[in-house]
């Protein structure tokens, strides 16, 4: 362990793990501190990578050069492609992780990543001086000094977990919280809040009735989630669907005067879309019952996560209720459920290269910007260390737009949107879905690979072969002539373009695999692929590029960031607030802003071009 390091992360977990391989693979001597060693890439709550949205960041991850979808390719246990009964914009790949092997491959790929240091130690406080940066203190008084530290300290500040009416200090089941940060942090004038969040229990697999259960498999044949994964023949483990019952729902409503989320003991606000079990049935009452599905946490575990069951209700209650379900009349239990609270720092404190406004040289990634999940956490690490490397490297960030990634969506909610409970993705937050596709990530992403400089020679040459055959395709669809008599075997009454029967949807995704083998031999599947969506969604991609550029000019408009707001009268008061708050660093990004009104933009437009 050296004294003085480039860049220091602080915090294993998803965020810290992104962050460090990204600032050590850059070129930047790097320590990543955290306080078990044996916890790196832990997954605290769900065995799960991927799914709606957050799929769509692995992916993106993954092209810009992160560790994630590589890590879950190789230990995931069960893979499946959602929605694919909806359109193109909404897929998305989730996995069954593997949970031992997924923290055993990410800790490998630490050690042996060079220019890498890890120390185990807790960061008590940090050298902050004039608003800058210097180094931190760990548990044994020493300090370590760097230009930049990204703090990455997921649920562990002034942690409290709760079940019914115990309270136990922890960062998560059995480790320690981190105390001293987030005063100190407060201290220097930082704004901090209160978040919560649960986990079901864990059950013994021997003791489940899988008789009584439905069974839910991965797909057959999947795809991966990294591009540079090659010889994908992943394991495909069930999982099993069960159903809370009238009687469960008697059961928890009885301990309602003993839930910690009642009685007022939690402070932190929970996340509305994941809610507990007691939650669940105060608010859908009128639902009769609740799905709840049972998955290994790894490949043979004997310690089953009850997904759907989160709760902070007393261990008799739990238990009691979760024996009603059909399946686990006799469940044993390995751990109970419970609910965590911590501190997060409210996010117009970070500016999008997720910089503090107030430190510099101080970045904050994951869960301590109020987000919740693996993905969104490791999204933001790559990105916080990127751009702590730039700044050392006195280079621009690089700042993701919202048409570009979700990435971009998740950093810019981030900077001109409150939190008022955990961040979650939602494609439903993007407004260009189409344009923001899982399949087209190495498209849309390639200039920006390039530029971060993380991913290989090779897989860039490859998108770019890519994105080259897709234009020319494009160009062939629309003057390839099928007859009636052709090799794909659809009805053609007389002889029409190749483009013309994918708007009319005669084709679809199950001819891509003949179009290249009765016509386009020459070209990549993926190329053939991303043509037949450019083609099949031509006038919704058109609309939204439309759109993106009519936004394009507010989002060029740049904003000082010390900019006078108090001097322009005619602005409303809650906009001038809002702007103050969160000093938005384009026109664009102001128009987000809630509270911040259209004549309000336009006032300063005026004044902006004055
Ligand atoms: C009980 C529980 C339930 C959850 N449920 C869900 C859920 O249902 N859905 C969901 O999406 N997400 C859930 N999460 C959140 C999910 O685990 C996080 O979003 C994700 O792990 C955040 O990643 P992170 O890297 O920001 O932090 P974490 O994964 O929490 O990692 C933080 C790391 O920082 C280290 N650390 C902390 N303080 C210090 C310090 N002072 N010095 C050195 N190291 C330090 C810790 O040891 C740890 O390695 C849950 C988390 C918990 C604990």
């Amino acid at each position: 362990m050296k004294n003085v390091y480039d860049i220091i992360v602080v915090g294993g977990g998803h965020a810290g793990v992104e962050a460090a391989l990204a600032a050590a693979r850059l070129g930047k001597h790097t320590a990543l501190i955290t306080i078990e060693k044996r916890a790196i890439a832990r997954m605290s709550c769900n065995p799960s990578i991927g799914g709606l949205a957050k799929g769509h960041l692995v992916c993106e991850i993954d092209v810009l050069g992160g560790e994630m979808g590589k890590a879950i390719d190789a230990t995931g246990i069960q893979f499946k492609l959602l929605n694919k009964s909806k359109g193109r914009a909404v897929w998305a790949p989730r996995a069954q992780a593997d949970k031992r092997e997924y923290e055993k491959y990410m800790q490998r790929v630490i050690d042996d990543c060079s220019g890498l240091d890890v120390i185990e130690s807790d960061v008590r406080a940090l050298d902050i001086r004039d608003g800058q940066f210097y180094g931190v203190y760990l548990h044994n008084g020493k300090c370590v000094s760097a230009h930049a530290c990204i703090l990455t300290n997921g649920t562990f500040l002034q942690g409290k977990i709760h079940i019914g009416n115990i309270q136990i200090p922890a960062g998560r089941y059995g480790e320690l919280p981190s105390i001293g940060l987030s005063e100190q942090l407060k201290d220097l004038g930082f704004a901090v809040g209160r978040l919560k969040t649960g986990t079901p229990s864990r059950i013994a697999k021997r003791s489940i009735d899988f008789s009584k259960l439905e069974i839910q498999e991965g797909d057959s044949n999947p795809g991966p989630f990294s591009r540079a994964t090659t010889n994908f023949h992943p394991k495909n483990v069930p999982c099993w669907l069960t159903y809370t019952t009238e009687e469960t729902h008697e059961i928890l409503r009885s301990a309602l005067d003993r839930s910690p989320l009642y009685t007022g003991k939690i402070a932190g606000v929970g996340p509305r879309y994941c809610p507990s079990i007691e939650d669940k049935i105060v608010r859908f009452s009128e639902k009769p019952s609740h799905q709840l599905f049972l998955e290994p946490e790894w490949e043979g575990s004997s310690q089953w996560y009850v997904n759907g069951f989160s709760s902070s209700l007393p261990i008799d209650i739990q238990i009691r209720a979760l024996r009603s379900v059909p399946g686990l009349e006799h469940a044993e239990f390995i751990k109970i459920g419970y609910a965590i609270e911590y501190d997060y720092f409210p996010s117009h404190q970070i500016t999008r290269s997720l910089e503090t406004k107030k430190v510099s040289g101080l970045y904050f990634a994951g869960q301590i910007n109020g987000t919740s999940g693996y993905e969104e956490a490791a999204a933001q690490g790559l990105m916080a260390a990127v751009n702590a490397v730039r700044k050392f490297d006195n280079r621009s960030p690089v700042i993701l737009e919202r048409h570009e990634a979700y990435i971009g969506v998740l950093i810019d909610d981030l900077c001109s949107k409150e939190t008022s409970e955990p961040y979650r993705m939602f494609t439903s937050l993007a407004e260009y879905r189409l344009l923001l596709r899982w399949d087209n990530a190495h498209l849309r992403l390639l200039d920006t690979a390039k530029e971060i400089g993380l991913q290989s020679q090779s897989l860039l040459e490859l998108f770019e072969q890519i994105r080259n055959e897709t234009h020319v395709l494009m160009k062939a669809f629309k003057k390839t002539k099928i007859l009636s008599d052709n090799p794909l075997e659809i009805s053609v009454e007389k002889t029409t373009s190749l483009s013309l029967l994918i708007l009319q949807q005669k084709l679809d995704e199950s001819h891509v695999l003949d179009l290249q083998k009765f016509y386009f031999s020459d070209y990549l599947l993926d190329a053939i692929d991303q043509a037949y969506v450019l083609t099949r969604y031509e006038g919704y991609i058109d609309r939204q590029f439309k759109q993106v550029k009519k936004m394009h000019q507010l989002e060029a408009k740049r904003i000082p960031q010390d900019f006078n707001y108090n001097a322009i009268t005619s602005l409303s008061n809650e906009g001038r607030e809002k702007l103050l708050k969160f000093r938005p660093e384009t026109i664009g990004q102001a128009s987000r802003t809630r509270g911040i009104s259209p004549a309000d933009i336009q006032v300063l437009i005026i004044f902006l071009t004055k």
